[in-house]
């Protein structure tokens, strides 16, 4: 994307996000739903100074570092936010399938406790944290997937003291995206600007993307979710929906997730990844997808950074949720189960205002503890997780 077309995007965001202000604030009808422990945001102890929004890219699918910062010319933009942050080469990793692995990535727990596939864990998840300890909206915390259905279990847990009231708003980069979804535009056309005239229309998408969500996505969600769509829309016809081949899911999932950045300025915005796992029959499909998802990624960074509000009060954190192993199998693809170090240690990287710039902190931490230190940044404490704060982050 060239510097100009990120220009237009940003700006006409802004007039989007404008709208939606004098519509009555984004997510106004929640308040209900809100826990009343009385405290406020603002009293608030701890947190990172100057930190006010959170990007959670788990870069998932098994992602070697030999692939990333082993080769950073696959990489530039990671390579470029580690040399202002903090890069973390020895990850250690929880080994539990992808389904588990990404999941404690989210709840800072690596054994994932009663996890069946494609089931919401036992454990708190980051958002829940977030939404319960500062009394966050839904509207303020949100998660955006590379695709499926197992994957919006990531947006909240069964634990009995947080839950769906506690849960992250959940985007699905194919449910969006979705095939009726552009029937529908191809039969009604592909306004350039959303008219009351159009509801109608709106009416009839929702219907159709509301069919793949979460049976436990209330109402107020699918309110949120139009409002998102008047804006996918637009970008719709911008060409966004061309994304197409290896990585596209990932592409899609970074796309939304860059829009809500710029539009609604989440506290927390999480992506889920998982197209690097063509790997098991493609060592080259795989490299594309991380080389893809690299250029994605700097797209999010700079509308970060070309953004007023959020260049520096937003922390950036990427990470794999294990590796993949040493060598080759016949297929010359990559599978997960040797258990090298190639698999048990992942890259990750931390970029924000207060974290130290350029260092490379060689220690073993580990995959569940960049949730705990991005709770920290906005002064939250998952109780039940089990990492600790990475070390040596703070500048
Ligand atoms: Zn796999």
């Amino acid at each position: 994307m060239s510097f100009e077309t990120n220009r237009r995007g940003v700006l006409r965001a802004g007039a989007v996000a404008g709208a939606f202000a004098s519509l009555g604030g984004w997510g106004a009808a929640q308040d209900g739903q809100r826990p009343n422990s009385g405290r406020s945001v603002a009293t608030q102890p701890g947190g990172e100074p100057g930190i006010k929004h959170v990007i959670f890219i788990a870069m998932a699918g098994g992602v070697r570092t030999r692939e990333t910062f082993g080769m950073p010319g696959n990489i530039p933009n990671l390579q470029a936010m580690a040399d202002e942050g903090v890069l973390y080469p020895k990850m250690r990793t929880s080994n539990l399938g992808h389904f588990g692995a990404t999941m404690s990535i989210f709840t800072g727990v690596s054994e994932a406790r009663g996890i069946r596939d494609n089931a919401r864990g036992t454990d708190p998840t980051i958002f829940e944290y977030l939404r319960k300890e500062l009394e966050l909206k839904q509207s303020d915390v949100w998660v955006t997937t590379s695709g499926g259905p197992q994957q919006t279990n990531y947006s909240y847990s069964v634990h009995a003291d947080y839950g769906a009231k506690y849960g992250a708003n959940t985007l699905d980069g194919d449910g969006i995206f979705n095939k009726e979804f552009k029937d529908l535009l191809d039969a009604y056309g592909r306004p350039r600007v959303m008219e009351d005239s159009e509801q109608e229309l709106l009416d009839t998408l929702r219907k159709s993307v509301g069919r793949k969500q979460d049976a436990a996505v209330n109402r107020e969600a699918a309110e949120n979710a139009s409002k998102v769509e008047k804006y996918i829309l637009d970008e719709l016809t911008r060409g966004t929906s061309d994304l197409t081949g290896a990585g596209s899911g990932d592409g899609k999932a970074l796309r939304v997730a860059r829009n809500l950045v710029s539009l609604f300025k989440p506290k927390l915005t999480g992506v889920v990844l998982q197209n690097a796992d063509v790997a098991h029959g493609s060592f080259s499909a795989y490299s594309e997808v991380i080389r893809r998802n690299d250029a994605a990624i700097g797209e999010i960074w700079t509308a970060v950074k070309e953004d007023p509000v959020l260049a520096n009060s937003t922390a950036i954190f990427v990470l794999p949720e294990f590796g993949r192993d040493k060598d080759l199998n016949s297929r010359r693809g990559l599978d997960h189960g040797d258990g090298s170090e190639d698999l048990r240690y992942v890259s990750g990287v931390a970029w924000g205002p207060g974290f130290a710039k350029g260092r490379v902190v060689k220690d073993d931490v580990r995959t569940i503890d960049a949730m705990y230190s991005a709770c920290d940044a906005l002064g939250a404490k998952p109780e039940y997780a089990k990492g600790q704060k990475l070390k040596r982050l703070l500048a």
